[in-house]
């Protein structure tokens, strides 16, 4: 919590609501700390279990008065600085080729507004490209070579993305590459032993979901991901397609995603969990039924395990706009992230669809 809006002063303000607010950099957040209190929704942040940092940052800058947007951006701008994080940005894993491609994708509830890019290469922080291209285009989604032009005529500077330690496990994937890649041989519905190199075996998945409700009651959300790790030049996931691996409404609240992004695409959870939320399931409910829906649709017998349950995970991350926040994944052991701004950042465990025989 920011030095000046401590828990005391949150209740002393909002019992006294109408009162003097508090002077000086506190007067902007006590006033809304005031509105926030008369309508009854609470600031949250919540993200994926790489979260801890961006919640904890994100949550910092909405108790000083940050647009929900800018608070969730500044939140993941650590994670995609971060090195040691090998699920996106700097350091994320390349595909197949050795090459870094990011998405990110961003929502703004309170202008109903949205941008986007894939396949974006040499740019760390595409979260805020994404911004931009809500703020300065005509577009939602720019990919590829237009993404990167568009990054630099805003003076975005290029690096080189692959770092040696992402490099190395690029490499050993490369030397242990087995004829069970992404390139399937023609198949059908019945076909099972094929096609399983993106299982968490072979592959490293990882992405960061960030969504918040702000003290003005807004919401918004991003999401930003190195994507699937050694994936086909050009392939890209659920993270920068709104509706799949981000939605907001202001009006009802936000939901994100990380997991296999195929799965995701081809249901479009995250509008859906919004969409659940609208009639009044719980954050955590919806997610649910996002994952059971992804269960229902997913019929391919090389992505099922002998009992018929995706042999894969995709997890899900929701707050209202009220402030209540859930996760689920379909599979247990997944984990998520949330600051409440009553305490540091905690990782929880997610709901779950199926229980995985060790946890
Ligand atoms: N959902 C991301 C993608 O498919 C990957 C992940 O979250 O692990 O690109």
């Amino acid at each position: 919590m920011s030095d000046h809006i401590k828990r005391r002063d949150f209740l002393k303000t909002t019992a006294a609501i109408g009162a003097t607010v508090v002077a000086g950099n506190a007067t902007v957040a006590s006033e809304q700390l005031i509105a926030q209190a008369k309508k009854g929704f609470k600031p949250v942040v919540i993200a994926s279990s790489n979260g801890l940092s961006a919640t904890a940052k994100a949550m910092e800058l909405i108790q000083s008065g940050s647009d929900a947007l800018d608070a969730v951006i500044a939140g993941v701008n650590i994670v995609e600085d971060d090195p040691a994080d090998h699920s996106v940005g700097l350091g994320g894993l390349p595909n197949e080729q050795g090459v870094v491609e990011l998405d990110a994708s961003v929502m703004h509830g309170p202008t109903g507004r949205g941008g986007a890019v894939a396949s974006l290469r040499n740019i760390k922080n595409p979260s805020k490209v994404a911004k931009l291209v809500m703020e300065r285009t005509d577009h939602v989604l720019l990919v590829g070579e237009g993404a990167l032009q568009f990054a630099r005529a805003h003076g975005f500077r290029e690096v080189d993305l692959l770092t040696d330690e992402a490099r190395e496990i690029w490499m050993k994937w490369k030397e242990h590459l087995s004829p069970q890649d992404d390139w399937l041989p023609p198949h059908d519905i019945e076909s099972k032993d094929i096609g399983e190199s993106w299982k968490e075996f072979f592959r490293t998945t990882g992405t960061i979901n960030c969504n918040a409700v702000d003290l003005r009651g807004n919401v918004s959300g991003c999401t930003t991901t190195s994507g699937l790790s050694f994936k086909i030049p050009g392939r890209v996931g659920d993270s920068p397609i709104l509706g799949a691996g981000l939605y907001v409404d202001n009006a009802v609240g936000a939901a994100g995603s990380t997991g296999r992004g195929e799965a995701n695409l081809l249901s479009c959870s995250s509008v859906m969990i919004v969409e659940y939320m609208r009639q009044g399931k719980s954050p955590e409910e919806a997610c649910l039924m996002a994952c059971q829906r992804i269960s229902e649709q997913t019929r391919m017998k090389r992505l099922l395990d002998d009992r018929g349950r995706p042999n894969f995970n995709v997890s899900f991350y929701a707050i209202n706009r009220m402030g209540e926040y859930g996760s689920a994944a379909i599979w247990s052991g997944a984990k998520f992230t949330v600051n409440t701004g009553e305490q540091e950042s905690s990782r929880l465990d997610c709901a779950y669809l199926y229980k995985k025989e060790n946890n």
